[in-house]
C-alpha cells in the first residue's frame, strides 16, 4: 500500500480522499491556490503545498506545479478527484512518465473514453447498446450526411466527439436545418474542444439519465455497483441523483450490469468509471463513459456499504477487488442533493463569505462539504459548495429524510439552492419517481418567479 498520495483537487472531493487516507494509514499531500489556503483539509492537513494562484489554469490545471509538488513531498501517487486534470489522458501520462502512480485508469483507457466516437466505437465492439447514429465521424458530404439522418431518423442530435459538460450538441428537428447545424457544431467545437469532429445520433424525447458504477482492478477482475438516476438535470448540469432507479426492473439492471463489467474486461479498463446511458421504453443507450470518481459517487456508497475511494485507491496500488459482484447487495435507497452557493431560483453564483454554517445530521444523513462558519466560498470556482446524501430503507422514507435534513440546514451569508431542493423534495411528480431528464427544467419554466 501506499504510505503517501498527493491529492490533485479542491473542494469537498479533497477532503473525501483526505479521508479514505486518513482511514487507510496513509498521509495526505494537499495541494492549494492562494484562494484556497483557508479551506477544511489544508487546515487538516500534515503537508500542504501552494501550487499558484487562484485561477485554475495557473493551479490546477498546472501539471508541472502538481508534479513538482509530488516530487518535493515524496508522494507515491496522485489522485486527480474529478473534473480538473481527472479526464486528461495527457497529465495521466506525466504522472506515469514522472514515477507515480496515477490513480484511475491508464492513460490508453482515458483517451479512448475522452473521445465520444472512439468510445462508442469501443462500447458498440464490447456488446455494449448504444444510441443509433452515424458510424463514427460525420464527413463534409452534405448528401452523405441527409442520408444518415434519413435512416436514423429525425429529430437527430450532432454532438462534439471532444464535448463534454453539456456543451457542444445541438437537436435537428428538419432536413433543411441538417448541414447548417452541423457546420456551426463544427465550428464552435473546433473553438471550445480544439476538435472540431462531430457525429450524429438520435435524438430520444423523453429519456432518463441512468448511469452504472463499476469497480475494476488489474487483475482483469470487474464488478458493477448498481445504477444511479441522475435525471433531475438543469442544462445537462446534474442537480439531484439517487440509487436505485424507481421503476426499472432489477433484471435490466443485472443486464446492463453484466455488459459493463465485460466492456471493461475486453478493454483491460482499472479502477473506478461510470457507464451513462439515456433509458426510454425499457431500453438502455450508452452516450459516454467517465474515467474517475463522480460527484454523486456517495448514493451508491450508501446503498452497496462499499467505499468507492478506499477502493480506487486499493486497486491502484496493485491489490484484487476485494469483494465478488455475488456478495455486492444493494438495499435501501439513497439521495442526494448538490448544494450551490448560487441563488435558488436565477442560478447566479453567490460567493462570499458563510457567516453561519449549520449541517444536518442523525441516522442515515451525510454531508460532504469542505466549508465551515467564516469560510469564505471564492468565486474562481464551481459553485458546489457541498452534498447532503441521506439512506432509508424506503424511497419514501429515505425523501423524508431528506425534507428533515433540508429543514435543519443552515446557511448564512451566500445564497444557496436549499430552497429549490426543499420545493423538489416535495413535488408529486418528483416523488412519485421516474422523471425523465426534461423534467427539472419544465418545473424551472412552470415556477418561475
Ligand atoms: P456531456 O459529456 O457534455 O455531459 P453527454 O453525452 O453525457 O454529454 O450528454 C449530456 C446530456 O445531454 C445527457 O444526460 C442528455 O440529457 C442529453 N443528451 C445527450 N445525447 C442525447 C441524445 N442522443 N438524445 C437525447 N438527449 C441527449
Amino acid at each position: 500500500m501506499f504510505k503517501k498520495i498527493l491529492v490533485a483537487n479542491r473542494g469537498e472531493i479533497a477532503l473525501r480522499i483526505q479521508r479514505a487516507c486518513s482511514e487507510l494509514g496513509i498521509k495526505a499531500v494537499m495541494v492549494y491556490s492562494e484562494a484556497d489556503r483557508e479551506a477544511k483539509y489544508v487546515k487538516l492537513a500534515e503537508e500542504a503545498v501552494c501550487i499558484g494562484p487562484a485561477p485554475s489554469s495557473q493551479s490546477y490545471l498546472n501539471m508541472p506545479a502538481i508534479i513538482s509538488a509530488a516530487e518535493v513531498t515524496d508522494s507515491e501517487a496522485i489522485h486527480p478527484g474529478y473534473g480538473f486534470l481527472s479526464e486528461n489522458a495527457n497529465f495521466a501520462e506525466r504522472v506515469e512518465q514522472s514515477g507515480f502512480q496515477f490513480i484511475g485508469p491508464s492513460p490508453e483507457s482515458i483517451r479512448i473514453m475522452g473521445d465520444k466516437v472512439s468510445a462508442k466505437q469501443a462500447m458498440i465492439k464490447a456488446g455494449v447498446p448504444c444510441v443509433p447514429g452515424s458510424d463514427g465521424e460525420l464527413s463534409d458530404d452534405a448528401n452523405a450526411n441527409k442520408r444518415i439522418a434519413r435512416a436514423i431518423g429525425y429529430p437527430v442530435i450532432i454532438k462534439a466527439a471532444g464535448g463534454g459538460g453539456g456543451r457542444g450538441m445541438r437537436v435537428v428537428h428538419t432536413e433543411a436545418a441538417l448541414v447548417n447545424a452541423i457546420q456551426m457544431t463544427k465550428a464552435e467545437a473546433g473553438a471550445a474542444f480544439n476538435n472540431p469532429a462531430v457525429y450524429m445520433e438520435k435524438f430520444l424525447q423523453n429519456p432518463r439519465h441512468i448511469e452504472i458504477q463499476i469497480l475494476a482492478d488489474k487483475h482483469k477482475n470487474a464488478v458493477y455497483l448498481g445504477e444511479r438516476d441522475c435525471s433531475m438535470q438543469r442544462r445537462h448540469q446534474k442537480v439531484i441523483e439517487e440509487s436505485p432507479a424507481p421503476g426499472i426492473p432489477r433484471k435490466l439492471i443485472e443486464k446492463i450490469g453484466e455488459r459493463c463489467t465485460a466492456a471493461c474486461k475486453k478493454i483491460g479498463y482499472r479502477g473506478a468509471g461510470t457507464f451513462e446511458f439515456l433509458y426510454e421504453n425499457g431500453e438502455f443507450y450508452f452516450i459516454e463513459m467517465n474515467t474517475r470518481v463522480q460527484v454523486e459517487h456517495p448514493v451508491t456508497e450508501f446503498t452497496t456499504g462499499i467505499d468507492i475511494v478506499k477502493t480506487q485507491i486499493m486497486v491502484a496500488a496493485g491489490e484484487r477487488l476485494p469483494f465478488t459482484q455475488r456478495q455486492i447487495e444493494m438495499r435501501g435507497h439513497a439521495i442526494e442533493c448538490r448544494i450551490n452557493a448560487e441563488d435558488p431560483y436565477k442560478f447566479v453564483p453567490s460567493p462570499g463569505r458563510i457567516t453561519m454554517w449549520h449541517p444536518p445530521g442523525g441516522p442515515g444523513v451525510r454531508v460532504d462539504s469542505h466549508v465551515y462558519t467564516n469560510y469564505f466560498v471564492p468565486p474562481n470556482y464551481d459553485s458546489m459548495i457541498g452534498k447532503i446524501i441521506v439512506y432509508g430503507d424506503t424511497r419514501e422514507q429515505a425523501m423524508a429524510r431528506m425534507r428533515t435534513a433540508l429543514n435543519e440546514t443552515v446557511i448564512e451569508g451566500i445564497q444557496t439552492n436549499i430552497a429549490l431542493h426543499r420545493e423538489l423534495m416535495v413535488d408529486a411528480k418528483f416523488m412519485g419517481g421516474g422523471t425523465n431528464i426534461h423534467y427539472l427544467e419544465e418545473w424551472l419554466a412552470a415556477h418561475k418567479r
